[in-house]
Order: C-alpha cells, then sequence, then structure tokens
C-alpha cells in the first residue's frame, strides 16, 4: 500500500553539514547493556533499526578514553584498534540499509568513578561522585583539559575511521560538559569558569575541533539541555541554556535536544505522556538555522508529521519507538501505521542499563536476540509440520504465542477464560496511570485479526476434560497467576499469622476486580515495583486513608530502573499516604497490623480496618500439572506435548511473559540444544588473547 500523503515530510531527505539523512526517522543516541562488552549483539541490534528504515541510527554514549569508564554499565568506547573493529560491524550494515551512523563520544566526569581501569575520574572541579560511589574528581587544571581535548579529537577521528557519519560532542545528563557549563557547579577563576563565554568555552572548542578533525566527511552533533532546569513538568525555566544556544546557535550541524529531568525526558507512560518536551523545544527553531532533533516518545505518526510541519523540530527523535518497534519507519512508508507495535512506555528497556544486562523490551521480545538468538522483529520461520496448537490464556503469553505461531502458519486455536482478552494488562491498564498496557494487546489482536488460521474463544474456560475433547498436537498453557493473600513473599517465607477469620484482607486482584477496602487501609508492599504505589495511588484516590508499608528503604524501590521511583513515592506523599519504610507486616488481627523492623526485628502494632498484600503470585497451574499427567499416561486426546509459558511458569514483568510466549511459537518444532542454547557474544583481540 501507498504511505498516506499527510506522512510525506517525515520522508524527505535533510542534511546534516556534510552528509545527508534519507528521512526524518532519528534514532538517537541509547544505552542497550550491550557497548563494548557485546559487539555483535550491538551491531545486529542497530542494524535492524536501519532495516527497518531509521534514517539514523546512533550507538549509545560511546567513551573517549579509559578515564571515563562507566562498568558495571557498558558504554561503547572508541579507545584503540579493536573498538574500531568492532563498530565496523555496526556502520557497515547500518550503511547497507541506506542510513547515517551516529557516534556520542562521551567524557564522563563526576558521574563515573572509573571502577574498572582505575583511572582518576576528572572534572570541573574536586566535585564528589555522582552515582554515589565514594570518590572524588581531580579539578582539571589546564594540561587536563587539553588532554581531554586531544583525547576527544583522536576519538573523533577513530569514529571517521569506523565508518560514522555523524560525530556527537555530548554536553548534557549529568556528565562532565554540563558541570562547565553550569554557574552552579563551575566554580573556576580561569578562562573556563565564571561568565558564561567562558563556560561555554570547552564546548565550543570540541565542536570546533571535531570538525576540524572529521567536519569534511562527518555531521557534527550537540547534545545539549534545551532547559537549565527548576521548572516544574511542562513549565520549563529555559534560563542560561537559551542563551548558550543562541551563542552557539550555528556552530554544530545538528542540535540534539533533551533536558535535565530525565524523569520527564525518559518519563514512564504513568506519569508523561508522548511528545511532552514540546514546550521546553519550541523556541529552538527560532534561534538557530540549524537541524533540531529532540525525542517524546512517539508512536503516532499524526503527532511526528504535526511536530515537523508546526517547525518544533526537523527530525523525529526515538529511543523507545525504535526499541519497541524497529520497523516503525518501514511501516509508516508501506501505509500499514496499525502495524506499528506501539511503545507502552513501561521502560523495561531501561533497566537493562542499571542492570547491565542486555536490553528488553515489553512490545518486541527479539530486542537484543537478532544476533545471538537470530531473531528478527517482522520475520519468522514457517512452520515445520501441519500441528494443531491449542493456546490456553489469552493473557501477554498466549497473545504472543498465538500471534507468532500463527505468522508461522500453525493452526492455532486460542481460548480465553473471559470476553476481554489481554489477561493482567488489560486488568491493570484500569489503574492509574496504567491505560498503555493495553498497547500489549491491541497490537496482537490486530494481527491476529489478520490471520485467518488463529481463531479464538472467548468466555472458554478450559477444564482437563475440555482440552483432551479438543485433541489438539501441541498444549501450551499460558494461564497467568493470582497475588497471594496469605502474606508469603521475600519477607514472610511462610503465611502471616492471621487472628480473625473474617479479616478484610485484600490482594491487587481484589482491587482490580473493583472490590475496594474501606476504613484505615494498610497496604504491605513486599514487591516492590509498581503495583504497590499505583494500588496505594488508587486507594488514596478513592478517599482511604491508607498507609504503605515496605521492608525497603523507599517506595517502590526497583522502579528506580524504570526511572519513576522518585516520581512514585512523590505521588504518594502529595496525596498524603503515610509511608513506613524499612518495617514487613507479620500478623493482622482485623483491627490492627503488626510491622516488623528490617533492621532490628522490632515489632509495634499499628491501626487497621483493612489489609491490601502486595506480595507474591501463585502460578495458575493445575490445569497444566493435570494435563501433564494426561500426556505422561498417554490418556486419550493427550496431546504430543504440553508446555506452560509465562505467569503460570515463573510469575515476572510482562517483558517476560511476551518474551515466553515467542520463545514458545519459535521452537515449536524445532531442535533445539538445550545444552547452547544461544550464541555467546564477547570482546576478543585479533592474536586470540
Ligand atoms: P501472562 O502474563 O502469563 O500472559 P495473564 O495472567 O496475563 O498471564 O493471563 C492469563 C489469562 O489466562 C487470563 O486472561 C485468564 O483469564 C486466562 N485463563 C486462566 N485460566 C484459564 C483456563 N483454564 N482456560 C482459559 N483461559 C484461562
Ligand atoms: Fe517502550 Fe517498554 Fe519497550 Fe521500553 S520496554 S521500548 S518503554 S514498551
Amino acid at each position: 500500500m501507498a504511505r498516506d500523503p499527510r506522512y510525506d515530510i517525515l520522508f524527505e531527505p535533510m542534511a546534516i553539514g556534510p552528509v545527508t539523512a534519507k528521512n526524518r526517522f532519528y534514532q538517537v543516541p541509547h544505552c542497550t547493556g550491550l557497548g563494548w562488552l557485546r559487539p555483535r549483539m550491538l551491531a545486529d541490534l542497530r542494524a535492524t533499526k536501519a532495516e527497518g528504515g531509521w534514517g539514523v541510527v546512533c550507538t549509545e554514549y560511546c567513551s573517549i578514553h579509559p578515564s571515563s569508564d562507566d562498568l558495571p554499565y557498558p558504554s561503547a568506547s572508541l579507545w584503540d584498534e579493536s573498538d574500531i573493529k568492532a563498530h565496523t560491524l555496526m556502520t557497515d550494515k547500518v550503511h547497507e540499509h541506506g542510513a547515517l551512523a551516529g557516534a556520542e563520544l562521551w567524557v564522563g566526569g563526576a558521574r563515573t568513578a572509573n571502577l574498572h581501569t582505575r583511572e582518576v575520574s576528572m572534572d570541573v572541579t574536586s566535585m564528589p561522585n555522582m552515582s554515589g560511589d565514594p570518590y572524588q574528581t581531580r579539578a582539571m587544571d589546564k594540561q587536563d583539559i587539553r588532554d581531554v581535548r586531544r583525547w576527544h579529537r583522536n576519538a573523533a577521528l577513530r569514529a571517521k575511521q569506523a565508518g560514522f557519519d555523524i560525530v556527537y560532542v555530548y554536553a548534557t545528563h549529568g556528565y562532565m560538559l554540563s558541570h562547565f557549563l553550569s554557574a552552579e557547579t563551575n566554580t573556576r577563576t580561569d578562562e573556563y569558569g565564571g561568565c558564561l563565554e567562558n563556560r561555554v568555552r570547552l564546548v565550543r572548542e570540541l565542536i570546533e575541533e571535531t570538525k576540524d578533525a572529521v567536519g569534511d566527511t562527518c555531521g557534527v552533533a550537540l547534545r545539549f539541555s534545551a532547559e537549565q532546569g527548576g521548572g516544574g513538568d511542562g513549565t520549563p525555566v529555559t534560563g542560561e541554556h537559551r542563551d548558550m544556544i543562541e551563542m552557539l546557535a550555528e556552530h554544530p550541524d545538528l542540535w540534539d535536544l533533551n533536558i535535565k529531568d530525565y524523569s520527564l525526558e525518559m518519563g514512564v507512560s504513568r506519569f508523561v505522556q508522548e511528545a511532552s518536551l514540546e514546550p521546553y523545544m519550541n523556541f529552538v527553531k527560532s534561534v538557530t538555522t540549524k537541524p533540531v532533533v529532540t525525542v517524546g516518545r512517539f508512536t503516532s505518526p499524526d503527532t511526528m508529521a504535526s511536530q515537523i510541519k508546526r517547525g518544533i523540530v526537523d527530525f523525529i527523535g526515538a529511543a523507545r519507538p525504535s526499541i519497541a518497534d524497529p520497523f516503525l519507519p518501514k511501516k509508516v512508508e508501506e501505509g500499514r501505521p496499525e502495524d506499528i507495535r506501539e511503545c507502552i512506555g513501561c521502560n523495561m528497556c531501561y533497566t537493562g542499563d542499571g542492570k547491565s544486562v542486555p536490553i528488553r523490551c515489553t512490545q518486541n521480545p527479539t530486542m537484543s536476540e537478532e544476533w545471538r538468538k537470530g531473531w528478527h522483529p517482522e520475520i519468522i520461520a514457517e512452520k515445520t509440520s501441519d500441528s494443531r496448537v491449542l493456546v490456553i490464556g489469552a493473557g501477554p503469553a498466549g497473545l504472543e504465542a498465538a500471534r507468532a505461531l500463527g505468522q508461522r502458519g500453525y493452526d492455532v486455536m486460542l481460548a480465553e477464560a473471559g470476553r476481554d482478552l489481554g489477561g493482567r494488562v488489560t486488568r491493570e491498564s484500569r489503574l492509574p496511570g496504567l491505560s498503555e498496557w493495553t498497547r500489549v494487546r491491541d497490537y496482537r489482536e490486530t494481527q491476529i485479526a489478520k490471520l485467518d488460521n488463529v481463531e479464538i474463544f472467548r468466555e472458554s474456560h478450559l477444564g482437563v476434560q475440555d482440552v483432551l475433547d479438543v485433541a489438539a498436537d501441541h498444549v501450551v498453557v499460558a494461564t497467568g497467576a493470582t497475588w497471594r493473600r496469605d502474606g508469603v513473599g521475600r519477607f514472610n517465607t511462610r503465611p502471616m499469622a492471621v487472628q480473625a477469620s473474617d479479616a478484610a484482607i485484600f490482594t491487587p486482584d481484589d482491587i482490580m476486580a473493583g472490590k475496594p477496602p474501606t476504613g484505615r487501609v494498610v497496604l504491605f508492599d513486599d514487591d516492590g515495583y509498581y503495583m504497590g504505589s499505583v494500588i496505594a495511588e488508587h486507594l488514596a484516590q478513592q478517599g482511604c486513608e491508607v498507609v504503605f508499608v515496605t521492608p525497603d528503604d523507599c517506595v517502590s524501590s526497583w522502579s528506580g530502573y524504570t526511572a519513576e521511583q522518585t516520581r512514585a513515592q512523590r505521588g504518594l506523599i502529595e496525596l498524603g499516604v503515610e509511608i513506613i519504610t524499612a518495617h514487613g507486616v507479620s500478623a493482622y488481627d482485623g483491627n490492627a497490623a503488626t510491622l516488623v523492623c528490617s533492621y532490628t526485628g522490632r515489632e509495634q502494632s499499628i491501626a487497621a480496618a483493612s489489609l491490601v498484600l502486595v506480595t507474591l503470585r501463585a502460578p495458575n497451574d493445575t490445569l497444566y500439572q493435570s494435563l501433564k499427567s494426561a500426556v505422561e499416561e498417554r490418556t486419550e486426546g493427550a496431546p504430543q506435548t504440553v508446555n506452560r509459558i509465562g505467569d503460570c511458569d515463573a510469575p515476572a514483568v510482562i517483558a517476560a511473559a511476551v518474551y515466553a510466549g515467542h520463545r514458545y511459537a519459535r521452537e515449536l518444532d524445532e531442535e533445539i540444544d538445550t545444552d547452547n542454547p544461544l550464541k555467546y557474544d564477547r570482546v576478543f583481540y585479533e592474536d586470540g588473547s
């Protein structure tokens, strides 16, 4: 199909200095948890985006020298010949697909303690390490500044040698250059401190030197904050940053702009919507003639086209939308925007960086698996038998299994007990801020509707005999999990003491089913991710008096990995929720809950008319266990194989359920070497050392 002419503007080429991007789809630098540690996985991940139509595909932050080392977080690097070779794996493939490759040169400063290389970290002054490590930086003297300029220039030359088309100067996100720019952190009295001109000096020098070194063949981009910071959501304080942008207006070949507040810039959909940076960016194009790119979790081609038509930006920057759907540009170009796998704004992708593991995505189970498993986001091997497959349960796991099996060509029956598809994503989407969870369901439902070979049976709660009656060749059980009501979890390894049989105990399942607790509610969050704080927010909004109890030292501690922890805690404080940290709940008598201090074990009793337990989930696996016995006993109608996937197997995040469903579909009828299930990427040197 031809693309909608409304989107033509997205496919207009645009020059970035001496190079030209074929369209306006720009994958800005984003971390992957791969970096220099896993070069082949990284190359294929980036190449897949180029194949999917992105006009520009960038690296993650790319260290210029061992004095900028971020391990355990794996950055990219351009330190030596072997790095050039590693990046060439990427740039060659990106070029094959007609895209430009960008390298974001990075100097860590006070954000890095250089724990791997043991080089002394340097910054504008002697500063504390900003990541909390017990180190300080050395205040850079003139020789240090000369060294950094030389290292930056040499890294730019290596970037050019590695085939990059765009080379960045990276002056934001709390790294070294941002400290030179800021009047708060820059207290120098030499020509690099004091007045605005002086504080901007190093950034200006690096732009000029990068242009001088590689500007004949490479565009030079400046990544910069469009605001000084300090404004509330949606009310920017541009401050000196507007002056700086005006000063440097024509210096770089491209402005890649973002803002200070990371939890807004890449905020979760719970708190931040599409195109939220527009109020921060709308002045930039009036002060520079150079192209401008920014992000905004853009998944709607209408919003994208509108951003360009209204002169907010020239390029549609994307990290997450390109992760959830590497083929987003192609789908717009081919006139099938309904096929876009829209990002849900959960930030599971960002946890890869914080956990130092390959990036994963809730919507796109093939992310990071392009090289090591050979998984392509759009292509899948055809079926190798005429088997009929019964999928039981249409949550994220079952839906993805049915979709991908259908794509392979299998005859699939998808049975769902309820009327609605989606399982937990449908249930959870009714809670505050989680409405975009439905995209996990909607993408799959749309794709399944296009497949004649997948049949959906709603309101079909299957028991063992029902399954045997179907006599499918393969059965996969995706019946999910149920929140436990007995308090067992990390804190209580055995059921909690409950002295009253009619005690008002609730679980998230009850609340999602519309059974609200009453009176003063004690919510015990032993889970630590989003569910506890979302339920507390929901109950407080309903007018309940809520006491939030957690054994951790803050609300929703794991949400730090998804950049939502501070907003989650702030939100509860603002709603008047009482927060008790470092305590677990060990007993409940219907009127009072017993709290136990995580550090001392001391007990206290607090009034609680109702208790909400956000602890552990129990897999709904009885059907699976019975079917397994039927297979073993060769009962009539028993399938050849029965498997369990997703929460029914091991309750976890939505991304794990989608991955499990996808994996099942990929592996059905295939020979899998369970001793060597995936290719193992790691750095090696020419001489084999
Ligand atoms: P996951 O995250 O693993 O996909 P969910 O809990 O989201 O799990 O979804 C499980 C789905 O399975 C729910 O929609 C539920 O209604 C459905 N289900 C549970 N038991 C049965 C059953 N016996 N027959 C059909 N559907 C079932
Ligand atoms: Fe979007 Fe979540 Fe995927 Fe990240 S993990 S790209 S936020 S859907």
